[in-house]
């Protein structure tokens, strides 16, 4: 099925599937639990009022009174990845399928956090891969793409740690994915260049070694259905 039209590759109960995901994607409804270790939250809130107060502000003020406690919760919601497991979510919807289909999910929103700076970076991560026996469910990869993304990152390791986890889960014939992000540490400070992003790649297996297969993954994830 190599070399096939990108439109033709999503076929029948594919294609609906793929289209659901798209909506599930874009209305988000994948459930964001908040829970917290109310020990790690005040230890951390404290430095985070000793850092206001560094800065020169009055933590005493209205506005700032439950700041410290606010951040602290946030960081750890912007950092819950460390605690789940990638493989496992994958594995959680595991499917026998015989089909060596190309499936694609894109334009998965994604938001983490540059390692350098704790700034956030944000844009979006594209996911393919060619199923050897396995299919896992289309929701998991946007899961996959949290689990990483909620940790202190660099754009390229991200990448990396996405692809190497769905090929771990399911041993497929290859995964590919790309991801296009906005840095606010590139827009805020330092360059202040606001209309760049990065993109950043990583491929295996069929998408390395074939240039076709790799070709119609880009294709997909660059056309709009819609
Ligand atoms: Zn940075």
């Amino acid at each position: 099925m190599e070399g096939n039209n990108p439109i033709l590759i999503l076929t029948g109960f594919k294609l609906i599937l793929y289209i659901f995901a798209q909506q599930y994607l874009k209305m988000g409804i994948y459930k964001k639990t908040e829970e917290f270790q109310p020990e790690a939250i005040d230890h951390l809130s404290n430095h985070v009022k000793g850092m206001l107060q560094i800065l020169g502000e009055d933590t005493s003020r209205e506005g700032l009174e439950k700041t410290p406690s606010r951040v602290a919760k946030s960081l750890g919601f912007m950092t819950k990845g460390y605690d789940e497991d990638a493989v496992e979510i994958l594995k959680s919807a595991l499917f026998v399928e015989e089909t060596n289909e190309m499936v694609v999910v894109k334009d998965i929103e994604l938001y983490s956090m540059c390692e350098h700076h704790m700034l956030p970076f944000y844009g979006k991560a594209h996911i393919g891969y060619l199923p050897r026996k396995h299919i896992t469910g289309l929701s998991k990869m946007a899961r996959v793409v949290d689990v990483f993304s909620r940790r202190l990152q660099v754009q390229e390791r991200l990448t990396m740690e996405i692809k190497d986890a769905i090929q771990e889960a399911l041993d497929p014939l290859g995964v590919a994915v790309v991801i296009e992000a906005k840095h606010l540490c590139m827009m805020m400070r330092g360059v202040q260049k606001q209309n760049s992003s990065t993109v950043t790649s990583s491929f295996n297996g069929e998408f390395l070694n074939n240039l076709a297969t790799r070709k119609e993954f880009l294709n997909v994830i660059s056309t709009k259905l819609s």
